[in-house]
């Protein structure tokens, strides 16, 4: 029988279920990749995930030319609408079934079940794997059967189960001489990012298997400190991974494989690296139960229904508030310089994820949906499932989110988070002059300091655009319709 490949967030050659499938079960297997025209038209031209795509594409296709130890094999990309693409390739090629991994978001779901459908009517099989998590939907529930929604309970079931895991790699090479030659017709393998309608962008960290592998393997000299260096931005504490286990050019298996076993050598820092890769798989659960967070046309909604009942800021006022936002000049310097680290690299280090979205629900008033949208827009390891997460938690209005009385205050996490001031200078160089507080909260120096660092304040550097405390008295009340409702 002949078989299909589809790529789609699991771009790597090795250690991938579904390919590993195929080849075992076809005696010929081509590969294809759809740059899917209805997710990458909105975008802007310049993204650097669709950068990121392309240069992880050229080293995916080399890696099964490799494999399949041909020069003319490798990979068929296509620039359509994947729904109606994939089908026509597979009548095409005359293949008997398509093999894929899951992709569980809401809009991949339903372009699933549009393709499923449309090969079911041409006699062609669809079968779809889990590859980019251990654990997914239902696979981790409680007692009683029903999914988590708090997630201490969650990473206790989800150890427990692991340990009947196997995290060996799914081998590819025993099957790789069934990898078909790509049909001579089909033109130049990987097209240039203009032939897609896009420009380069900037990569702040290195894309593809040899990317993933490369920054895995520099994680690997620091994972063991992970637990007490990730709160400092300024440091290299994380594992900038996060693009990698998004579009798969890093194997899950790997990755929360060689973290457990560190773990149980006496690792703290790996056991709290694998903790997060266990909230990656909690607020995958999250969205695959409890649909009602995300739609399929891109809305979200609280995952406390009472939430949604909170009236956020409105009009011209509140658009000027997400624009200083967005383009850090709020007058918060580490809020501002987080916002710019979002904007110039499309990476935020967490602990600003949750100080820059604590800010705009609630120091700005601003509907958490709008923080979302931008972050969906900038995120290199942008994620449905653990944005959506991340925004409710900040938001209060999600599962095992932080409490809704409880606000951060930007100044104190400066201090405790930046103390030396690192960070901000990094990103927010005007105000590098200043020592001490004041670097933290301009607003609050003397005229003498301002003077000194050359920093003239309202010019140099904005004014805050709102009042910490009086926001937070605010929110308060805003939130009280909240506290009715419980
Ligand atoms: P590391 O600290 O090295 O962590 C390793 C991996 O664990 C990450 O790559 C990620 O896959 C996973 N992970 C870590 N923390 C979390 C978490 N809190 N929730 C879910 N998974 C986690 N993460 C995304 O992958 N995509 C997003 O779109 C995203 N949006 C967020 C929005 C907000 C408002 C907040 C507060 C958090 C968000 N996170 C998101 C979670 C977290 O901030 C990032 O995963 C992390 O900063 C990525 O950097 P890293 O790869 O260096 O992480």
């Amino acid at each position: 029988a002949a078989g299909l490949m589809w790529f789609r967030r699991d771009l790597r050659a090795h250690d991938n279920v579904a390919l590993a499938q195929a080849l075992r079960h076809c005696a010929r297997v081509h590969a294809v990749f759809v740059f899917d025209r209805p997710i990458l038209d909105p975008l802007p031209r310049q993204d650097r995930r669709v950068s990121f795509i392309r240069e992880s594409l050229v080293q995916l296709d080399e890696a099964l030319r490799t494999l399949a130890g041909s020069a003319q094999a490798g990979l068929i990309v296509r620039h359509a609408a994947a729904a109606d693409e994939v089908p026509r390739l597979a009548r095409e090629l005359r293949v008997q079934a398509v093999f894929a991994n899951h992709d569980d978001e809401p809009a991949a779901l339903a372009r699933d079940a549009g393709v499923r459908a449309a090969l079911t009517a041409a006699g062609i099989a669809l079968h779809t794997f889990k590859d980019h998590t251990i654990f997914e939907r239902r696979e981790v529930l409680t007692q009683a059967g029903t999914p988590f929604s708090v997630f201490t309970p969650y990473q206790r079931a989800w150890l427990a189960k692991a340990d009947d895991v196997d995290f060996e790699p799914h081998a590819v090479e025993p099957h790789a001489h069934a990898l078909a030659d790509r049909p001579a017709t089909y033109g130049r393998p990987v097209p240039l990012l203009s032939e897609i309608g896009f420009e380069p962008a900037a990569l702040p960290i290195p894309a593809g298997i040899e990317g993933a592998s490369k920054l895995l393997e520099n994680f690997a000299e620091r994972i063991d400190r992970y637990h007490e260096l990730r709160d400092f931005p300024a440091l290299r504490g994380p594992s900038y991974l996060g693009v990698h286990l998004r579009f798969g050019t890093l194997s899950i298996r790997q990755a929360a494989g060689a973290a457990r076993q560190r773990a149980a050598r006496g690792s703290a820092g790996a056991a709290t690296w694998l903790k997060e890769l266990i909230w990656r798989e909690f607020y995958f659960q999250i969205l695959a139960n409890f649909a009602h967070v995300a739609d399929a046309s891109g809305g979200s909604h609280s995952f406390r229904r009472e939430y949604d009942a909170i009236e956020w800021e409105r009009g011209p006022g509140a658009d000027a508030l997400f624009a200083a936002w967005c383009e850090g000049r709020t007058g918060y310097p580490l809020v501002d310089a987080a916002m710019r680290q979002l904007a110039s690299t499309g990476y935020m280090h967490n602990r600003l994820r949750m100080v820059a979205a604590s800010f705009l629900c609630k120091d700005l008033g601003l509907d958490w949906r709008s923080g979302e949208r931008w972050f969906a827009r900038l995120l290199n390891d942008f994620e449905l499932a653990s944005n959506n997460g991340g925004w409710q938690w900040a938001s209060s209005s999600g599962c095992d989110a932080q409490p809704w009385f409880r606000i951060f205050n930007p100044v104190t996490q400066s201090r405790r988070f930046d103390t030396d001031g690192r960070f901000i200078r990094r990103y927010v160089p005007e105000l590098a002059g200043l020592e001490g507080a004041a670097l933290h909260a301009p607003w609050t120096a003397s005229s003498a300091q301002l003077a000194q660092a050359g920093v003239r304040l309202g010019l140099d550097y904005p004014r805050p655009v709102v009042d910490h405390a009086a926001a937070r008295e605010r929110t308060l009340r805003r939130y009280a319709v909240v506290k009715a409702a419980a």
